[in-house]
């Protein structure tokens, strides 16, 4: 398949500067990174494409090359060695300054393992209260069998016979030699003729780890705890990186959560909307009663001071904010219809001149002047 031009891929022209290229690079990244697409190769390869594109366009040197030679003149360079499999490196590199404390650690720690992240899943009330929660997390260990080497118990891995252990292979292609990245052995320099039957020759296995958070009280949707030290291993012996544990709220049936209140709809009846009466309405720590004075309209909000959500990040607790909805019944029998109609009558004939339906008035009231503004 004939590859894409650079700019293409970006979507920046040829003139873009540094900045209009990581930009677009990072627009890109964000949408197709592995991590938001789990399992989905059209986005992974979209990620590879672009991540190449930027590595070549980011670097004046490469840039030049490709100006002046198209994709002959740096293939090889890009994608040698190390490929763009996983996008570590440049990927916290570009996101430093974006996700500031999830992938900043990544720079200029070199070796350091990756940090990884942890969607938690939280009801609301385990939200506002707080938890300890187990997580399962796959990580992965070496494999005990072949101590990590691949190959099965009593062979080794042989040195690769097309790059004769370099990973890298000289190439003509059209008036230039490139190096690329052996097809034989994938850069490794070694093939394992023997796989080992424990890890399937990857040299590691995968483990669930179990880990304990502790949810603090208050936390909401968004929120971060680090678990320190408990992301990817580190390369050679550098310092493992971060576990980020995200915390997202799951919709809860009454509730509805805006930073530290609470909001809530109470169905009332038109008789208690009418006369006046008492509502029992749930809060987080229970039923309480609420009271609903006489003439109460659909939609009219009542706050409950202290029975909102204490924020994790300190200070006093939010309110909880009830907004009562008039019900119109249902099902009416034939007696209670006529009733109502009864009812609706004495509202009618009623001589002394009060109105009932305050809402009603001035909405007539507004549409003749409505009317009357636009003098046809
Ligand atoms: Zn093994
Ligand atoms: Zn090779």
């Amino acid at each position: 398949m004939a590859k894409r031009d650079y700019y293409e891929i970006l979507g920046v022209s040829q003139g873009a500067d540094d900045k209009e290229i990581k930009k677009a690079y990072r627009k890109l990244a964000m949408k197709y990174h592995p991590d938001r697409n789990p399992d989905d190769e059209d986005a992974e390869a979209r990620f590879k494409e672009a991540s190449e594109a930027y590595e070549v366009l980011s670097d004046p040197e490469k840039k030049a090359a490709y100006d002046q030679f198209g994709h002959a003149g740096v293939d090889g360079s890009a994608g040698g060695g190390g490929g763009f499999g996983g996008g570590g490196a440049s990927f916290s590199d570009i996101f430093g300054d974006v996700f500031g404390d999830i992938f900043g650690g990544g720079r200029g720690r070199s070796g350091r393992g990756a940090d990884l992240r942890y969607t938690l899943e939280l009801d609301l009330e385990d939200a506002v209260r707080g938890k300890n929660v187990k997580i399962e997390i796959p990580s992965a260990s070496e494999c005990q069998s072949c101590d990590g080497s691949g190959a099965e118990p009593g062979t080794r891995p042989e040195t690769c016979g097309t790059c004769r252990g370099m990973g890298q292979v000289r190439m003509q292609q059209g008036f230039f030699s490139v190096q690329q990245t052996c097809p034989n052995c994938r850069g490794a320099g070694q093939i394992v003729k023997n796989p080992c039957k424990a890890c399937r020759g990857e040299g590691f296995v995968e483990e669930e780890k179990t880990l304990s958070v502790k949810v603090p009280p208050g936390v909401d949707t968004g929120d971060r705890i680090r678990l320190s030290g408990e992301g990817e291993p580190g390369m050679h012996g550098a310092a493992p990186g971060d576990l980020y544990v995200q915390i997202a709220v799951k919709e809860h049936p009454i509730f509805d959560r805006d930073g530290r209140n609470l909001h809530c709809d109470v169905p009332i009846s038109i008789t208690d909307a009418a006369l006046g009466g008492e509502l029992e309405v749930p809060t987080l720590d229970g039923r309480v009663k609420l009271k609903i004075p006489a003439e109460t309209q659909s939609g009219k909000l009542f706050r409950l001071r202290g029975k909102g959500v204490t924020p994790v990040r300190g200070g006093s607790p939010g309110d909880l904010l009830c907004r009562v909805m008039v019900e119109t019944p249902v099902n009416l029998t034939k007696k209670q219809k006529e009733l109502l109609r009864e009812f609706d009558e004495t509202l009618q004939e009623d001589s002394d001149g009060k109105q009932h339906g305050p809402r009603k008035s001035s909405w007539f009231e507004g549409v003749k002047n409505f009317f009357e503004d636009m003098k046809f």
